[in-house]
Formats: structure tokens, C-alpha cells, sequence
């Protein structure tokens, strides 16, 4: 029998890469869309380059999804291609929109016109709820998004929903809250501050410089929630779920833990800067996984202690690597 396959955009980003670990665990044979030349060199893609297929193209280029579709013929989609840093969307809110909102309607073009029983994923986020006033969140909570961002994935969310009743595609999106790993880019505040803490104890650093340190998130470990995306494409039909861990920290619980990791005191080292504060959220993001759980069967492992733990221990390797080169160099 052919072995399932998969197509994932985004597949060089933080999911992307530990989505592809998880559906080659299982016997996938899997294809994913890059930007870039499929012969660069894509760190979060080391450990498996060899064992998947690299397409190029741009989420924008119709062609290259309805050529990659028809070619590859896969049998699931995992749509997780999007610039995701919130303030970025600030600075280029059209762009935003293309991608992250119509290039949503593309994909699902594409999969109708070629193969409307390919099953899709689209990743979807917390972002749509925004200042909404229910906490915690619900998949039946409403949503009120507040940036570029959030407002441009919950355009997505809402044609996932609509060719799903018009055209009963197996078509779901995960509502993810924040989650994390060493492959998160270094301007998200987990990355930021793990990476801090670990600069700070080698003695590269001497402070760390942060936005409000009573904002709160709701964090899991972007290993556990791929598996979330893959048992949403297992079920009977298409659906929207909440996937998070259901508790709600303060950056300053981060701090602590970050710094814990790494055994230094952080109390002389935060300094609070107004470049990095934005309007507080009316009421914390913080999901409720129970629909995930219960139809499912997901449960988030690694605990955020861990998760923060390994990131730390990353941070400190890799810059204890980075020093010793230059240090040899010099
Ligand atoms: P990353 O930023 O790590 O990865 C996104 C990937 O998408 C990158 O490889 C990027 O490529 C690619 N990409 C961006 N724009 C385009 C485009 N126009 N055409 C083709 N590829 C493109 O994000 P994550 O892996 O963390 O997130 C995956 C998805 O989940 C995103 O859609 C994100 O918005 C969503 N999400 C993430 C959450 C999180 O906490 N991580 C929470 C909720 C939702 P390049 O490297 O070339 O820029
Ligand atoms: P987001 O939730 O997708 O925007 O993920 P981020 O990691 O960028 O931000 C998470 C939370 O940390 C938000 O409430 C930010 O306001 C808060 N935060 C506090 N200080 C910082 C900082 O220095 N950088 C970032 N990125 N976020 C910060």
C-alpha cells in the first residue's frame, strides 16, 4: 500500500519542522513548500532534509500550490505558512493580509479544484479573540481581534468554515495558543528571554530588556501541539479546536523560570522598556483545551518547566559554541 502523504507549508518554520518529524515517525512521506531555494540550508530541517521533499514557492503563487497538488497528490495539507510575529504585522499589515488572510482562500481554491477530498489543516491562532471578554477562551467564544495579524487569520478561519459547510471539505483549524521550543525565533519573549538568561550567565550580556512583565500567555511546547494538528485530520470530518495548555503565566513567571534554568538571580538584570509594552489584553488569552482533549484524546507532555529548561540549555550551548569559535578566530 503507497504511504500516506502529507504537504506542508511553512514546513522550514518552528511546526513546520516538528510537524515533519512526527508524520515521518508515523510513515509519511512528506513534501513541503519553502521560500527559498530547496537546496539552502534550513537549520530546523537538519536532522530530516534528506528524508523529505522541498518544493519551492510562495503562498501567494496560486500556481505553485495547484502544481505542487496536482503533482504530489498528497493526501493531507497542513497550511502553516504566515509571517507570525504580532508587531511585525503592524509594520507590514498589507503584506499581512495577502498572505495570511487571502492566501488562505488560495489554498482552498486549489485543493477544491484539484483534490477537494485532500484534507486540510489551517493554522489558525488565540490571536482571533483579541479584546474579546470571555476567559478562559472557547471555540465558541467570540472573536475580537485587535491587530493586522489577528484580524487576517481570522479571515482564514472564517473561509475554512465557510467551504467546509459549502463544499463539506475535510477542512479544520487549530486555534493555537503560544508554543514554544528551541526553534522559536529569538524575537518571541520565551526565545528572548531564555536566550538573555543563558547570554547572561556566560557573560555576554548584562541585561535583559523587556515589555511588560505582567502580561500573561498561555504556553505549550510546539512538539505537543503538532500532534493536535495531525488527530484533527484523523477524525470522521473537519472541525475547529482550542489547543493549549489552559494555564495562564505571567512574563515574569518566564523570568523566573528562564533564570532558574540557568542559575543566575534575574532580580539585577530585568529592565522594563516602553519599546517593548503594548495595550494590555482586556482579559488574559488563556485557552480551554477540553474539546481538544476529549475528541481527540491530545494532552499537551512536556510541561513548561521543561520546555523552558530545554530551551535554555539550547541557548547555552549554542552561544558557549559561538564564543568558542570566535575565540579561536581571533
Ligand atoms: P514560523 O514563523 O516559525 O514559520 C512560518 C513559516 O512560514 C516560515 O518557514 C516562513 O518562511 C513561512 N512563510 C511565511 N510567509 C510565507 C509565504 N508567503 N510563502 C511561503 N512560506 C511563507 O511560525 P510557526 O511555525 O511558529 O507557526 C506556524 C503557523 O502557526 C503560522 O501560521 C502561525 O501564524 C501559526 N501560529 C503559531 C503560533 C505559535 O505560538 N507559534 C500560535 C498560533 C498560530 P520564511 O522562513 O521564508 O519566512
Ligand atoms: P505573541 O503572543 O504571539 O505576540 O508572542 P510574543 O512572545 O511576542 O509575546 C507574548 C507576550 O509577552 C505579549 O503579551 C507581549 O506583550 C509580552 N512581552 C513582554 N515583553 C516582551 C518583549 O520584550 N518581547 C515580546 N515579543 N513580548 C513581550
Amino acid at each position: 500500500m503507497a504511504l500516506p502523504r502529507a504537504l506542508i507549508t511553512g514546513i522550514a518554520g518552528q511546526d513546520g519542522s516538528y510537524l515533519a518529524e512526527l508524520l515521518l515517525g508515523k510513515g509519511y512521506d512528506v513534501v513541503g513548500i519553502v521560500r527559498g531555494s530547496p537546496l539552502a540550508h534550513y537549520e530546523n530541517l537538519a536532522a530530516i532534509r534528506d528524508d523529505v521533499t522541498l518544493v519551492q514557492g510562495d503562498l501567494l503563487d496560486q500556481m505553485t500550490l495547484l502544481d505542487t497538488i496536482s503533482r504530489h497528490e498528497p493526501d493531507e495539507l497542513y497550511n502553516l505558512a504566515a509571517t507570525s510575529f504580532v508587531p511585525a504585522s503592524w509594520r507590514q499589515p498589507v503584506m499581512t493580509a495577502q498572505f495570511t488572510a487571502v492566501g488562505v482562500t488560495f489554498m482552498l481554491e486549489a485543493v477544491r479544484i484539484v483534490n477537494p477530498e485532500l484534507r486540510i489543516y489551517q493554522a489558525s491562532t488565540s490571536e482571533i479573540f483579541g479584546a474579546t471578554t470571555e476567559a478562559p477562551q472557547t471555540e465558541s467564544t467570540p472573536f475580537v481581534p485587535h491587530t493586522p495579524y489577528g484580524v487576517a487569520k481570522l479571515y482564514g478561519h472564517l473561509m475554512v468554515a465557510t467551504y467546509r459547510e459549502r463544499y463539506g471539505m475535510h477542512a479544520s483549524s487549530g486555534i493555537l495558543y503560544n508554543h514554544e521550543s528551541p526553534r522559536r525565533p529569538a524575537e518571541f519573549v520565551t526565545r528572548k528571554v531564555t536566550r538573555t538568561a543563558a547570554a547572561i550567565k556566560l557573560g555576554l550580556a548584562d541585561e535583559l530588556r523587556l515589555g511588560d512583565l505582567d502580561a500573561t500567555r498561555d504556553w505549550s511546547f510546539a512538539g505537543d501541539v503538532v500532534e493536535a494538528m495531525w488527530l484533527m485530520l484523523q477524525q470522521d470530518e473537519g472541525d475547529d479546536y482550542v489547543v493549549c495548555s489552559g494555564v495562564s503565566r505571567p512574563v515574569r513567571e518566564l523570568v523566573d523560570t528562564a533564570f532558574a534554568a540557568a542559575g543566575v538571580d534575574p532580580e539585577p538584570y530585568v529592565v522594563v522598556d516602553e519599546d517593548f509594552v503594548r495595550p494590555p489584553d482586556p482579559v488574559p488569552l488563556v485557552g480551554n483545551p477540553a474539546k481538544a482533549r476529549e475528541r481527540l484524546g491530545w494532552q499537551p507532555r512536556v510541561s513548561f518547566e521543561q520546555m523552558i529548561g530545554m530551551m535554555v540549555e539550547t541557548d547555552l550551548r549554542e552561544l558557549s559554541e559561538a564564543a568558542g569559535q570566535d575565540a579561536a578566530r581571533a
